[in-house]
């Protein structure tokens, strides 16, 4: 691949990669942010459900007031830290179901449209004397999860805060000590927490953000296919001019040699005292009408063999493919008349098969061609042909093989493979393509399997019937 080519595919990379490194940084903070809003709007609409409804501000009342007798019993020493918190705990365990009953009566006018469970913890519980100077902390969470006190149960880190509430009082009250009736203060700081935990809240998020991301991967994705499909089409755009350029190439060198010996005939002709003597002037014209053979031959190796399998109009006829196949084979060989190239035949079909003679020759010997063109030396050819589910045609070479990369664009148009080896030998880059068009003609397929410096084997697959 060019070097500018693969500049731009790196540089296009990482345009892209820092588009979605962007896109994602945006999409994180548009997420934040509608987290944000979406918890901060729940909040404000749950936020005074406690104040705003009858029923829930006196269940809060009578909990105060029990707490407080709580505490006084404390304060007298009557129970201890322990029995304040377990016997608050087998309180609020009582009127807890009313507590939610109600909570979520609240919360259904309030139509926030999701499902929302809610509790209130106590964070800290001190008692001061009513000189205020010996504080006693009965519960504090510093080091404790909270103490849950009403609505449901969950954990504090699925929860989100709703408010925080300090409530400070001075309590004045009458108890029995020793026997005798006194009246006692003390001041009492509870410091509570409303928490709230909304289910599937990220989903919630999402959905508010389904447009902005849907788009955003749509618009992704089509820049990344729009970058793809550009630079395959760039790729290939090349490799067709590459293609086309070598063929150009090639054509021109097979040009130059008959076209030179024919401007040098002409110009013997010219010469008049050539011209007189008339044998010389024979093998003249002998040339020119040899070069021009060549000429018409090779102008006509373009023209046909640059056929589409479309344009091959078929006459198909039964042959006997043993022997059909045989003469092929033994023609090519006594055409080669070269001693030290191998050929060996499997043959064995039994029934008759229906092809176009001309054409199917002209598939085998291309192939055939192409194993000495490219053999090396003491080059082995095996040809073999059976019947499995189709006429299956084996034509293997041990010769110089094909890099595996170059493979799949063997029965291209003009394609010859770009090494040095392969550009010693004249050649068009049509062959293999006929091929492929007379095999496609014929509904069949062809198939290759080649190993770079080992050989190459090509497969004619036929349907029969
Ligand atoms: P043409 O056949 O048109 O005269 P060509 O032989 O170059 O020219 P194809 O027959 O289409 O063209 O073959 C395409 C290329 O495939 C060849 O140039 C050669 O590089 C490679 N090739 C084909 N057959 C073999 C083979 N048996 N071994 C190694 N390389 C091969
Ligand atoms: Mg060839």
């Amino acid at each position: 691949m060019n070097k500018k080519i693969r500049l731009l595919i790196v540089i296009s990379s990482l345009g892209l990669l820092a588009l979605s490194v962007i896109q994602g940084y945006l999409i994180n903070n548009t997420y934040k942010l509608k987290k944000t809003a979406f918890i901060a709007e729940t909040k404000k609409s749950i936020s005074r459900l406690d104040d705003l409804s009858p029923k829930l501000d006196g269940i809060n009342e009578t909990l105060q007031d029990n707490f407080l007798n709580l505490i006084a019993d404390y304060y007298v020493k009557k129970i201890t830290k322990k029995q304040v918190l377990e016997k608050l705990n087998s309180y609020t365990d009582s009127i807890n179901r009313v507590y939610i009953e109600s909570y979520e009566k609240e919360l259904k006018e309030q139509e926030i449209g999701y499902d929302l469970k809610f509790q209130k913890v106590v964070n800290t519980i001190i008692v001061l004397d009513s000189a205020g100077i010996k504080n006693d902390t009965i519960f504090s969470s510093l080091k404790t999860p909270s103490f849950h006190l009403l609505g449901h149960k969950f954990d504090e880190k699925d929860g989100h805060k709703i408010s925080n509430s300090l409530w400070l009082t001075d309590h004045v009250f009458n108890r029995k000590v020793n026997g005798e009736m006194r009246s006692i203060t003390f001041n009492l700081q509870l410091e509570t927490e409303d928490r709230m935990n909304i289910d599937g809240w990220e989903r919630i998020v999402f959905g508010r953000m389904a447009i902005l991301l849907g788009m955003s991967i749509f618009i992704f994705l089509l820049v990344f296919w729009l970058l793809y499909y550009s630079i395959i089409n760039l790729i290939t755009q090349k490799k067709i001019v590459d293609i086309k350029t070598d063929f150009v190439n090639n054509i021109t060198h097979e040009l130059k040699t008959p076209l030179s010996t024919l401007t040098l005939a002409t110009k013997m002709l010219q010469n008049d005292e050539m011209v007189l003597a008339s044998a010389p002037s024979k093998n003249i014209v002998n040339t020119i009408e040899r070069q021009n053979i060549r000429l018409q031959k090779l102008i006509d190796q373009v023209v046909n063999n640059s056929l589409g399998y479309q344009e091959i109009k078929l006459n198909k006829e039964l042959v006997n493919a043993n022997e059909y196949l045989n003469l092929i084979v033994d023609d090519f060989q006594l055409s080669l008349n070269l001693a030290n190239i191998q050929i060996s035949k499997n043959i064995n079909i039994d029934i008759p098969l229906s092809v176009d003679k001309f054409y199917f020759t002209t598939a085998v010997l291309n192939i055939l061609e192409n194993a000495v063109k490219y053999g090396k030396e003491n080059l082995k050819i095996v040809i073999s042909a059976n019947i499995t589910a189709d006429f299956k045609l084996i034509i293997s070479d041990n010769g110089i093989g094909i890099p595996k990369k170059e493979v799949p664009f063997l029965f291209d148009k003009f394609f010859r493979v770009g090494n040095k080896e392969v550009h010693d030998v004249k050649g068009l880059g049509l062959g293999l393509y006929y091929t492929n068009q007379i095999v496609k003609a014929h509904q069949g397929k062809i198939l290759v399997e080649s190993k770079q410096g080992k050989g190459t084997s090509f497969t004619i697959l036929i349907p029969i019937a």
